[in-house]
Parts: structure tokens; sequence; C-alpha cells
């Protein structure tokens, strides 16, 4: 995938699609910058990799952009990839909206990504690099119950495609991920008991086209082909990875 030699930083590395975007990108050789802030899972995902070059960065995203930068660069000297991944869930619609929760979802799913990208786009725009933000089905289609999370996404795909067309000219590509359902302590961290999920899951299975959900394999290698060269000529793109959901007419 012509990543040998390209430094990454992988945001939400220490768990679910960001540990599988690491796994893939170290198989295809990338230099690794694990950004999380929890240390015990980044350090589960580092000795995952075997043999890759990989530095843990115990960061938040809606605050330290530009550490994990300085991090980045006092270890690998360059930055080639920034893959936004880090994410978290929202609750309900808007008669039963939470406004401090809404504020934490936009923080950390467009307000972090926007200052990191901010921070990170004078590099990329020296080795001619690459952004993958890690979006969703829910930023393409809307869901009824799922305000926050729903807007951010939305927006999220919106920061994409704009900032594609800004960088185009200088050869930085800014491309997402939009993926359904995908098994990960996501749903569970989020608040979803034990006793709820196998229904929550078992609707969801059902909600896509294709009659299961994903695994966080199949983003990842889908990120990986975004990250690399094998896409040189895509830009401002929105891939869905949801077994067709995004198809789908909201009821
Ligand atoms: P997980 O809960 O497994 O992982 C979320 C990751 O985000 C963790 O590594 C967590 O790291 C990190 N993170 C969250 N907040 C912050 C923060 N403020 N600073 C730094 N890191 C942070 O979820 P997934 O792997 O499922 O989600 C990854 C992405 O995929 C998200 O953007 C999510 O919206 C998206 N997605 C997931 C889907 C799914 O069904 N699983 C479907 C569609 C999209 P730590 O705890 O170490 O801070």
């Amino acid at each position: 995938m012509s990543l040998s030699n390209k430094v990454v930083i992988v945001t939400g590395a220490s768990s679910g699609i960001g540990a599988a975007i690491a796994q893939v990108l170290a198989r295809e050789g990338a230099t690794l910058a694990l950004v999380g802030r929890n240390v015990a899972n980044l350090e589960a995902t580092k000795n995952n990799l075997k043999g890759t070059k990989a530095e843990i960065v115990v960061a938040d995203v809606t605050k330290d952009a530009a550490a994990i930068v300085k991090q980045t660069l006092d270890k690998f000297g360059r930055i080639d990839v920034l893959v936004n991944n880090a994410g978290i869930l929202g609750a309900g619609g808007l008669i039963d909206l939470d406004i401090e929760e809404f504020d934490s979802v936009m923080n950390t799913n467009l307000r972090g990504v926007i200052l990191l990208t901010k921070a990170v786009l004078p590099h990329l725009l020296k080795t001619k690099g690459a952004v993958v933000n890690v979006s969703s089905c829910a930023g393409i289609r809307p869901f009824a119950g799922a305000l926050s999370y729903g807007v951010s996404k939305a927006a999220l795909d919106q920061f994409t495609k704009i900032v594609a067309m800004e960088m185009a000219p200088q050869g930085v590509r800014v491309n997402s991920v939009n993926p359904g359902f995908v098994v990960t302590n996501i749903h569970k961290t989020f608040g979803i008991a034990d006793e709820d999920y196998k229904g929550v899951l078992q609707r969801a299975i059902n909600a896509h086209p294709m009659g299961r959900v994903g695994d966080v394999t199949e983003v990842a290698e889908a990120v990986a082909f975004l990250a690399s060269s094998k896409a040189s000529f895509t830009t401002g793109a929105l891939f869905p990875i949801d077994g067709g959901k995004h198809n789908l007419t909201p009821r």
C-alpha cells in the first residue's frame, strides 16, 4: 500500500477501530504515533505491533493538539498521515437532549478533529500527506434519537469535503470512512447495559442490508487504502463501510 516509512498519527488507537487501524497500517510498513488517554490500552495496542516503530502519545484530542504534533515530530521528524479516529457517542433526540453531553460530543468528534488537523496541516503540506477521518453512516443519513452524534458526524463530513477542496491544489488529500455498526467497546462505554446489548446488536444486524454488522478490520483496511498512494486521485470522498445501510431511506 506504499505506507513504508510513512509516519502516521492515529487517534483513539487504544481501542476498537483505532487499534485495528494501527494493526493494518503497521502491516503496511507505517511508523505510528498512537494517541489516546488510556495508557494501559495504548501499551496493549503497541505490544501487538511486533517490529513496528511506534510511539505512545498520551493525550486528549480536545485540548492537546500541539503536544501531539510536538511529540510525533520529536520522535520521528515528519508527519505523512493523520487518522482522526477518536470519537464518542451521544444519546437521545432533541426533546431529551443534554446540552452538556452535546458539547462534549461536538468537542471530541468535531472540534478536536479541527484543532488537530489544523496543527498537523503545515507538516502534511511538506510531505504532500493525507488525512483520513473516521466518521459514521450517521453522518450521511439521519437516525432519529441520535442527535448529537449525527450532527457531529455530518459536520465532520462537511469538514472533510471543505478541507479537501482547500488542500487539493497543494497535494494534501482528505477523505473519510463512514462505518455502520461495528462491534467495539463504544456501545458499552456509552452505557448500554450488558442485558440490553444483545437486543441492540440484533437490531443493528437487522438494520444493515447485508444482514450483519461490521468488523474493525473492514474499516481499518479502507483507512489504509485512503491513507496510501493507491488512493492518490481520491479526495473529499466519504467511503461508507456499512453493508449498504447509508442507502436505506429513513423511516
Ligand atoms: P471505542 O470506544 O472502542 O474507541 C474510541 C477511542 O477514542 C478510544 O481509543 C478512546 O481512547 C478515544 N477517545 C475518545 N475520546 C478521546 C479524547 N478526548 N482524546 C483522545 N482519545 C479519545 O470506539 P470505536 O473504535 O467504535 O470508535 C472509533 C471511531 O469510530 C469513533 O469516531 C466512532 O464514532 C466511529 N464509529 C464507530 C462505530 C461503531 O459501531 N463502533 C460506527 C461508526 C463510526 P481513550 O479511551 O484511551 O482516550
